[in-house]
């Protein structure tokens, strides 16, 4: 049995009546001056008295008890709903439920990091930093490639020399519209990667001696250059480069795995030949090239009957093979030059 006294409060008056309070078998009993009251303690909510403060026993219809007894309310207290097992249970539910919320934000924000966060970060970073480290990368990735996938060219260098003399008399004589980025023209023979082309990050564009074979003009060749110059020009490379590496140093903070940053950098050039560039910037790099060949006066279809060849090849290239749309793509391309 707990006694104390306290003030009462009617809820409708602030007027305070001295009140003696007695709890016992689960009844709390309010006494005084024509005051006479019984609550059932689940209908009553103790707020114990902090500091100076008197404590506070709400009941029903907003009446109130006060008192200073602070031994009394803190043991009415314990008595309560709150040290009820259902309470617990309602308690260690409610942290259960906000624990599988944080899960469940941390996750969103985590691939938010990975979907929006890296690629813009990628893009903020290759508009930023200085050329050297265009360079450097696609020096790495050069390297990386020849030892593994890239063999010195068979073309006859006279096909060679006249497809890189052509492209350097374009680029040169260009200038306000789609000017050139710096670039260097390699070509190189590989088995893996059949017709293609690719730009590494720094302006090497590397194209295949498979490629220079299906084409049955040098134009088509000068049109799938100038779709690479387009992403020389973006710096797409460095971007794709930098949005690996950027997911790569995400998935080490969270799962603290160092292995998996190594295994992304070695796996750039393979990202550059797969999927990698997004339908953005291929969309760029068509545009790029689009422009480019209307200032050169090459008819852009050109572009159009090289894809359509290395389509029917069904030879897994970037070019290609990324691209769900490929028809509605090189429909810009299916027309003649815009220059007599
Ligand atoms: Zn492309």
């Amino acid at each position: 049995m707990i006694r104390f006294s306290g003030d009462y409060f009617d809820g409708q008056s602030s007027r305070a009546h001295p009140v003696t309070a007695t709890f016992a078998d689960g009844q709390l009993q309010i006494e005084g001056e024509s005051i006479a009251l019984t609550v059932a303690r689940a209908q009553v909510e103790v707020v114990p008295p902090a500091g100076t403060a008197r404590g506070v026993i709400h009941l029903p219809g907003h009446q109130e008890l006060h008192s200073s007894d602070h031994v009394a309310l803190a043991e009415l207290a314990k008595l309560g709903p709150g040290s009820s097992p259902e309470r617990w249970a309602r308690v260690l539910e409610g942290r259960v439920i906000y624990a599988l919320g944080a899960l469940v934000l941390s996750v969103l924000i985590l691939f938010a990091g990975l979907r929006w966060g890296v690629p813009a970060g990628a893009l903020l970073a290759s508009r930023t930093l200085p050329d050297s480290v265009d360079r450097h990368i696609g020096e790495q990735s050069l390297r990386l490639m020849e030892k593994v996938s890239l063999e010195p060219s068979t073309l006859p260098a006279a096909r060679q020399r006249a497809i890189s003399q052509r492209l350097a008399a374009l680029c040169q004589q260009r200038t306000t519209h789609t000017p050139c980025p710096t670039y260097r023209l390699l070509f190189r023979d590989s088995k893996l990667f059949g017709p293609n082309a690719l730009a590494l990050p720094g302006g090497t564009v590397i194209v295949t001696d498979a490629l220079v074979k299906l084409a049955q003009h040098d134009d088509e060749v000068l049109a799938v250059i100038a779709h690479e110059l387009g992403h020389v020009q973006q710096r797409h490379s460095l971007r794709l480069a930098l949005q690996s590496i950027g997911a790569g140093v995400i998935l080490v903070a969270v799962t603290g795995d160092i292995g998996s940053v190594t295994d992304i950098a070695a796996g750039l050039p393979s990202l550059l030949l797969q999927n990698g560039y997004s339908r953005d910037m291929e969309r760029e790099a068509d545009a790029y090239a689009l422009a480019w060949l209307d200032t050169a006066c090459i008819p852009p279809r050109r572009f159009a009957d090289l894809l359509g060849r290395i389509d029917q090849d069904a030879s897994d290239t970037h070019l290609m093979s990324s691209h769900p749309g490929t028809r509605e793509r090189i429909q810009p391309f299916q027309r003649p030059a815009a220059c007599p």
